[in-house]
């Protein structure tokens, strides 16, 4: 048994076949269909259970941000371990409603509220809004009151950190659209708490996604418990801390610390500093359920290049079945991200480097470059790390139907999403006259 990905130990070859949690992919591509995503509900317990564990014996709440894997299925395997849900927006909120998630558990982030999404948290009672400007908090005061109820606010602060990440994924920087900057929070703070609607709780920060240090992580903590302590002495209370999500995993080498070394690193300082009484909120996402699940897709053509083209920049390409609509991550981020045989080469066998390419018509629709595989036309291959802003950010581009999902639990393969077909694409359309 050997695994391909380390930190994933549900994903194995046996005698040769990639197996998660036991059952052979490239018979579930072949029963299912490719390209087809695969999830391990184990490999995402787990995950969950490593934070939940750190944090055992404080007041704490987990909530999963489902925007990294909002598929019901997952929202259930998370709500029936306990967890609430970081949402942005009130879609997301309805989906963990159809989950049987507790919208008191539900923290409401994003830049972007509309009065109408704020008006549907307040009625089903979410837990707390991340207000993330002064605009939003006085519009979202106006709309509680109007409600007749108490919005439960934190501000999401801008630490102005690095978390030396994508800046595509890098959220806590001075350049960045999220959260209110460090300087103006107090002032924000002492405005949040006359404004009638608005019951301060906490304050609140993400820095950033595939984090793989827990340095920016305590650089952003001490600024923000600088920012608590103005604050309380200001004469306003807060009840929690959000520290956001942003942890890292593995797609090729990274070392991301694990749930447990970033949680404890974070209790440290916070006890260290006195602040250990407070409830503490953090949002994984990508952490949770990137590495539960893989990509499968079926090898559709290779198109090698000439031997007199190769000596002009010409390249090897392996056209496959998904595409840059499936999984957006390499032609939005230049993201790395694994790619192995299903059913392992014999020793020896030939190998060539080759760009997996889509085929949808982009440039850019590639899922990897330079990748050395043994592959003929009808092979499966497994794109690795892909449970997280895989599925979420499909579209429908080319007119191709969304992927089906699969999720095994219970040493079963269960269908938790059934494939697009054209005809759902088009049905919302209308002919004129
Ligand atoms: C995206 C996001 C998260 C989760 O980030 P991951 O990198 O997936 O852990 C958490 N909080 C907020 C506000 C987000 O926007």
């Amino acid at each position: 048994m050997t695994n391909p990905l380390p930190g994933a130990p549900h994903l194995a070859y046996s005698q040769g076949r990639l197996a998660m949690d036991g059952l052979d992919l490239q018979s579930l591509g072949q029963a299912y269909g490719t390209p087809l995503y695969v999830y391990s509900a184990q490999a995402m317990s787990a995950a969950a259970r490593a934070y939940q564990a750190a944090l055992a014996g404080r007041p704490h709440l987990l909530c999963y941000a489902m925007k990294a894997n909002s598929n019901l299925a997952v929202l259930q395997t998370f709500a029936q371990l306990g967890l609430g849900f970081d949402i942005v927006s009130a879609g997301e909120l309805k989906r963990v409603l159809a989950a049987g998630g507790d919208p008191a558990k539900v923290v409401f982030s994003g830049v972007g509220k509309t009065r109408a999404e704020m008006q549907a948290a307040l009625r089903l009672g979410v837990r707390c809004f991340n207000v993330e400007s002064q605009a939003e908090l006085e519009v979202l005061a106006e709309v509680a009151q109007h409600e007749g109820r108490a919005a439960r606010v934190s501000l999401r602060v801008n630490p102005d950190i690095d978390a030396g990440t994508h800046p595509y994924i890098s959220t806590g920087l001075k350049g960045n659209k999220f959260g209110v900057a460090h300087d103006r929070a107090l002032s924000l703070y002492a405005q949040a708490r006359q404004l009638k609607g608005l019951d301060v709780m906490g304050i609140d920060c993400h820095i950033g996604s595939q984090i793989t240090e827990v340095a920016p992580y305590l650089d952003a903590l001490d600024r923000v418990l600088d920012l608590v302590e103005a604050i309380e002495r200001d004469g306003t209370r807060l009840h929690h801390l959000d520290l956001g999500g942003g942890l890292g995993i593995t797609y090729t080498d990274e070392q991301p610390p694990s749930p447990q070394a970033l949680v404890q690193a974070m209790l440290q300082r916070i006890d260290a500093r006195g602040h250990g009484h407070r409830e503490l909120l953090l949002e994984p996402g990508r952490s949770l359920v990137g590495n539960a699940g893989v990509l499968l897709t079926d090898v559709l053509y290779l198109k090698p290049a000439q031997a007199d083209e190769m000596t002009q920049g010409g390249r090897h390409f392996c056209v496959v079945d998904a595409a840059m609509n499936d999984m957006m991550r390499p032609a939005m981020y230049q993201a790395w991200m694994g790619i192995v045989e299903c059913v392992q080469p014999p020793a020896g066998a030939a190998r060539t480097t080759w760009d997996v390419v889509g085929p949808v018509c982009e440039s850019g629709d590639w899922l990897g470059k330079d990748r050395s595989l043994a592959v003929q036309a009808g092979d499966t291959l497994a794109v690795l790390s892909a449970g997280a802003y895989g599925m979420t950010m499909a579209s429908n581009y080319n007119t191709r139907g969304r992927a089906a999902e699969i999720m095994i639990k219970g040493g079963r393969a269960h269908l938790i999403r059934e494939r697009e077909t054209p005809e759902q694409l088009f049905a919302g359309e209308r002919l004129i006259g």
